[in-house]
């Protein structure tokens, strides 16, 4: 072994990372040692501070450094138009087309059976809720184009129909059992402005 324990301990860590291998990790490493002290010292506490201060926005569940997120307070939205994404990096995806202007509910999940994942994991009173609370006029489910993804916006649509909203899903642009996170802008635009009635 010809490199130092904090070398290797490190590498590992970053290492660890997602789309980070052991060689892209001794790159980082080798880069982090050719940099001084201090901006070594400013990243960690960057990455500190990013951990503890950012938390879930209350109403829907986006990153947040406050009680509420960015969009939630942004008074230009749609307040009455609720996108539902399974993650935060589909809002993200969706964010980046600039074409939509509604707000969002993020599930932080899917329903996913082989998983054992069943709707009240979910939580989805709370959707139930902000629906009634935010009187939400239309439901846009943006749940993935795969099998979990599909189950999810059928079992949404039946939930929310009931209530006398409008629930349409985005059309299948997306390549089936495809990432909405991957899907490319010009794609997702025309999947959210193509959307369609839910039909149960
Ligand atoms: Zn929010």
């Amino acid at each position: 072994m010809y490199l130092p324990k904090r070398f290797i301990d490190l590498a590992a860590r970053l290492g660890g990372l997602p789309g980070i291998g052991p060689k892209a990790a001794d790159r980082l490493v080798f880069y982090l040692l050719d940099q001084s002290e201090e901006d070594v010292q400013e990243l960690a506490d960057a990455l500190v501070a990013a951990r503890k201060e950012i938390r879930f926005c209350r109403q829907c569940g986006n990153f947040t450094q406050d009680d509420l997120c960015e969009v939630c307070q942004d008074v230009s939205r749609e307040t009455q138009l609720l996108c539902v994404v399974e993650e935060i990096r589909d809002l993200a995806a969706i964010e980046r087309t600039g074409a939509y202007h509604g707000l969002y509910y993020v599930l932080h999940g899917r329903i996913d059976p082989i998983a054992r994942v069943g709707p009240a994991e979910l939580q989805l009173n709370l959707l139930t809720e902000r629906v009634v609370a935010g009187h939400i006029r239309e439901v846009i489910i943006a749940t993935n184009p795969n099998f979990n993804g599909d189950i999810t916006a059928m079992y949404i649509a039946k939930l929310l129909m009931p209530m006398g909203v409008r629930v349409t899903r985005i059309a299948t642009g997306i390549p089936k059992g495809s990432d909405l996170e991957f899907a490319d802008m010009f794609t997702l635009t025309q999947a959210l402005e193509k959307r369609t009635d839910v039909e149960t």
